[in-house]
Parts: C-alpha cells; structure tokens; sequence
C-alpha cells in the first residue's frame, strides 16, 4: 500500500529546512544522530521529520530530529517505533525554557535585593541624620558607603556605632559631622575586637597622647599579652600615665612580662 500519500490524494509539498533551522536541531542534538549515536564528523549529519512529510509532519523543529545518512534512509518514512525521542526533545525544551524562566527570576530577585539592600543603607543614613549628623544629610555618596559597610557588618554593629560616637559629637558640638560619619566603620570594628584587644588599645592612646614616641606593634603586642596573662589592668593605665618616654614603658613592660 503506498504511504506517501496523505488522505485527501495530494502528494504533501516538503519545505526545505532552512541553515539556521538545521543547526538549531544538530546543537539540542549535540550533533550526534539520535538513533545511532554516531557523531559529527565521523558521519555526515542529516535534519529528519520525526513525522514524516508524507504523514503530515512539519518543520518544527519538535519534529525534527539529527540523523545520520545510514540511519536516515534506513528509516525512511516509517514513524519512529515510540515516542520516547520526541518526548525526550519536548522534555529538554521544557527544561530549556524552565531554566530561562528560573534565570529571569533569580535576576528579579538579585534587583529586589539590591533595592532592599538601599533601603537598609537608606535607614543606617536615617539613623545617623537622627543621632548625629543633626542639619547634615547623608548624600548618595554616604548611601553608597553605608552599603559598602553592610558587606563587613551587621546593621546591628553600624548602629551600634553611632550610639557610641552619639556622646562624643553631643559633648562637642564643634566636631565636624562627616568625620563622624567617616568614623562610623572604624567603631563598628574596634567594637568588634576582643576585650583585651580594646583595653591594650585604649592605652596605647593614652601612651600616645603623652610620650612623642610610640612602636604601635610592640607596644598593642606587649599589653595584650600582659592583659591575657592576668595583670590588672589599672596598673597598665597607671604605667601608661607616668612613663616619660617609650625606653621607660619597653623597660617597664619587659619587667611586667618577664616577671
Ligand atoms: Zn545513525
């Protein structure tokens, strides 16, 4: 019985499958022909109909299918036995478009954040307009910091940080409000180092303000280790207040260390 002939009599007209077409079939296929496995360039790769234009099939590209030529005339124009390829194709161009529709959503989503993220920047701004900056604003600049902030700390700490700096700018009124705002960053951190780490810094800056030579290093090395070892910590204050100059702390602290 001849097949190639559709119900109606009329011998179906084939529509030449475009170069584009047929590349978009061989790249989902991987340029492998789907019923053997064979692959590009061992074989010379062919577009088949899946339905076959006798049958109805069209250029779609979910009825087309890589093959290779043995395959190809082999098949000729018997439908494929399943469905399990065409299934599979539709399957893939689901997931395709699925992944599309995921990566859409996570960009959504990273601009959501983004946007979130500013007003976060934007209420830390709020805060300090309120506690500190007084007729000062924080400018988009200030914003952009903030946020750059957010990336080593909580909002907690930044916060945090503007209590702490509160006081110091409500007792002089004369302290400029952007150096404050600059030191927003350096409270959160020294807020975040460990008790010793805070006290040996507090008196460093004692020794500093008296004596007009100060080893930074040695000097925050030596008292931490005295603090973690137990040595009271009034006694280092008191040290750091009398000491005439650095010789008397090193020799001072090698005593403490040492003894
Ligand atoms: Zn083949």
């Amino acid at each position: 019985m001849q097949t190639n002939l559709t119900q109606d009599g009329e011998k179906p007209k084939r529509k030449a499958i475009g170069d584009k077409l047929r590349f978009e079939v061989f790249k989902r296929d991987q340029f492998k022909c789907q019923y053997c496995g064979k692959a590009s360039p061992d074989v010379i790769l062919h577009v088949d109909h899946i339905n076959p234009v006798s049958k109805g099939g069209d250029n779609d590209i979910l009825n087309l299918i890589t093959s290779c030529q043995d395959c190809n005339s082999g098949k000729s124009d018997r439908l494929l036995s399943d469905t399990t390829t065409l299934d599979k194709q539709r399957k893939m161009l689901e997931e395709l478009d699925e992944r599309r529709k995921q990566l859409q959503m996570m960009l959504d989503w990273r601009e959501e954040l983004k946007g979130f993220d500013n007003e976060v920047a934007q209420s830390v701004a709020d805060y300090f307009e309120q506690h500190i900056g007084g007729a000062a604003t924080v400018n988009d600049v200030g914003v952009k910091s903030i946020n750059k902030w957010l990336k080593r700390f909580e909002v907690s700490e930044l916060l945090q940080a503007i209590d702490d700096l509160n006081p110091i700018y409500t007792k002089d009124k004369n302290l400029d409000a952007s150096a404050m705002f600059e030191n927003i960053p350096k409270v959160a951190n020294f807020n975040r180092k460990g008790d010793a780490e805070k006290t040996a810094c507090y008196i460093r800056g004692i020794l500093r303000n008296r004596i007009s030579y100060v080893d930074y290093q040695k000097s925050i090395a030596w008292l931490i280790t005295a603090l973690n070892s137990g040595v009271d910590e009034e006694e280092l204050k008191e040290l750091a207040k009398t000491v005439k100059n650095w010789t008397q702390f090193r020799e001072a602290m090698e005593d403490i260390l040492n003894g």
